[in-house]
């Protein structure tokens, strides 16, 4: 096999991996390297988004939520069940099995693309040259036209809380957990932590969320984050906002987690503590001294808007570059820059990148919120539309949140859309269509719904945009 290849990605993640697939079928001869090994000491693609982030939480997620549905849910429908019991192991199993049929799938689809896969650690050498270590420390250099850096991310350390075998740690430590943790501590309320303090909330779990700023989901649409603050206390979690961590001592298997807030210095005990304050680049070991490749001031690869470092056929893709850290954000500028390798003109588009945090009930968003809109000076007009007056929510018992669009005053064209609420991503990702296509609130009125639908919320929020929401009383009228 000759080591010359038109494209080698270094990373296998859903930026890297997705990158190598979409250049292989483009006709361009691709490797793809990871070095990630897995619990079991295998060497897996997929990263972190498959192996120890977005699917195995989910996994953790649903099988909780189930949990959570049957002992306090059922009921209300009138089903009876007499004990409920959750065995921890299992679910943890359970989880790695969903892990597994899917890093064996991005194997199987690199074999049926044609992409070379490559298990262990690339460094990026100078003149396109890729040093490729496998895990038994042989090395070989692979001569690339081009190359794409898709190495990822890992989560932030602080130094008051240091990771402590299973007692303090880390998101990936707290997809591993045995048992369920009688008090669990969470530092950050970000979309990992709300996420993570959700699954052992719901199996019993007491929880305390510990998070420095004063606001509770900054990024996130006022209304919605108020609305979200409320759902999430009313099921049980404790969220202490303007609470910075100082210090933790572990004793006797318990950990003190010390934190100052508007009041002073506060105290906390718990029987295991997650670390969930974000997330950094991982560019260790990356980069030879004369690879010519730059970082930004926070130690991101820096890049243009189509994924181009400072060296000339030198790409960086994904969580080690700007942006928000989601695996579509990845994977989008994955195929954008192997499409721009084989001469086509792709463009991610940075103004509609969806976000979502998977509590339940879920919270998701796209484009502006009121505050940007603000701030920026510009004048839009919002509606929206609560799900207890949704037909299909009451139905199905799950009525908490609302779905608010925005659009500019004059134009009328839609401008964010924010939901918190059952299915509020897939419902999200239907506006976020139409705002792809430049549509107007008064578009998505024209549009017909399915009754009865959650989506129906969609429409009646576009319709309230102007006034005309038939399912509730409207703000202004028209
Ligand atoms: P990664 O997925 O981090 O992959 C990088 C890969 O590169 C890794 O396998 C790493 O081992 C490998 N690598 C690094 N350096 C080298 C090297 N020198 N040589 C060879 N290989 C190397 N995002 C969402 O969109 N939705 C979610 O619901 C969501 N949930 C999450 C939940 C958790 C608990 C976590 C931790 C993250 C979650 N994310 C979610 C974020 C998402 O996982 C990341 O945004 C995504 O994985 C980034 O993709 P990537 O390809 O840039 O990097
Ligand atoms: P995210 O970046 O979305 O994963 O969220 C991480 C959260 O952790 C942010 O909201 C930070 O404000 C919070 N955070 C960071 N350091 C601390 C700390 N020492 N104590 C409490 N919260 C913190």
């Amino acid at each position: 096999m000759s080591d010359k290849f038109d494209v080698v990605v270094i990373g296998g993640g859903p930026g890297g991996y997705v990158a190598a697939i979409r250049a292989a079928q483009l006709g361009l001869k691709t490797a793809c390297i990871d070095k990630y090994i897995n619990k079991n000491g295998k060497a897996v693609f997929g990263g972190t988004c498959l192996n120890v982030g977005c699917i195995p939480s989910k996994a953790l997620l649903d099988t909780s939520h189930k949990f959570h549905d049957a002992s306090e849910e059922y009921a209300t429908h009138g089903i009876g069940i007499k004990k409920v019991d959750i065995d921890v192991p299992r679910m943890i199993e359970r989880k790695d099995e969903v892990v597994e049929k899917l890093t064996m799938g991005v194997a199987g689809l690199f074999k049926s693309n044609g992409v070379t896969p490559l298990e262990g650690t690339g460094k990026l050498l100078a003149g396109k040259v890729v040093e490729f270590t496998d895990h038994d420390g042989n090395t070989k250099q692979l001569e690339a036209e081009n190359i794409i850096i898709a190495t990822g991310s890992v989560p932030v350390e602080i130094p008051p809380a240091p990771l402590k075998e299973d007692i303090i740690v880390d998101s990936t430590g707290a997809l591993e957990f045995q048992s369920i943790p009688k008090r669990l501590g969470v530092i950050g309320a970000g979309v990992i932590g709300l996420e993570l303090g959700s699954v052992w909330s719901r199996l019993g779990s007491e929880v305390v969320i510990l998070e420095a700023q004063d606001d509770f989901l900054s990024v996130v649409d006022r209304q919605i984050a108020r609305e979200a603050q409320k759902v999430l206390t009313k099921q049980g979690l404790d969220i202490r906002t303007g609470a910075r961590v100082t210090g933790t001592d572990i004793k006797r298997k318990a950990v003190t987690v010390t934190y100052t807030d508007k009041d002073g210095d506060q105290e906390i005990v718990v029987d295991k503590l997650i670390v969930a304050v974000g997330r950094r680049p991982y560019t260790e070991g990356l980069l030879s001294v004369d690879s010519g490749v730059t970082m930004d001031e926070r130690g991101f690869i820096y890049v243009n808007d189509q994924c181009a470092t400072d060296v000339p056929g030198v790409y960086a893709i994904g969580d080690v570059v700007r942006g928000p850290m989601l695996a579509h954000k990845a994977s989008e500028e994955g195929v954008m820059v192997a499409e721009r390798i084989a001469g086509e003109k792709a463009q991610v588009n940075y103004d509609l990148v969806p976000s979502v945090i998977y509590t339940h009930p879920e919270i998701a968003w796209v484009g502006k919120t009121e505050d940007e809109l603000k701030a920026a000076g510009e004048k839009y007009k919002a509606g929206f539309f609560p799900f207890s007056a949704s037909g299909r929510a009451l139905a199905a018992n799950d009525t908490d949140g609302m779905v608010k669009i925005i659009a500019d005053e004059e134009t009328d064209r839609v401008l964010g859309c924010h939901i918190i609420g059952p299915n509020a991503a897939d419902l999200c990702q239907q506006v976020l269509i139409a705002m792809e296509f430049g549509s107007t609130a008064e578009d998505l009125g024209l549009t017909m719904f399915p009754h009865p639908a959650l989506c129906e919320a969609v429409h009646e929020a576009a319709l309230a945009v102007n006034g005309h929401a038939i399912h509730k009383a409207n703000r202004r009228r028209k």
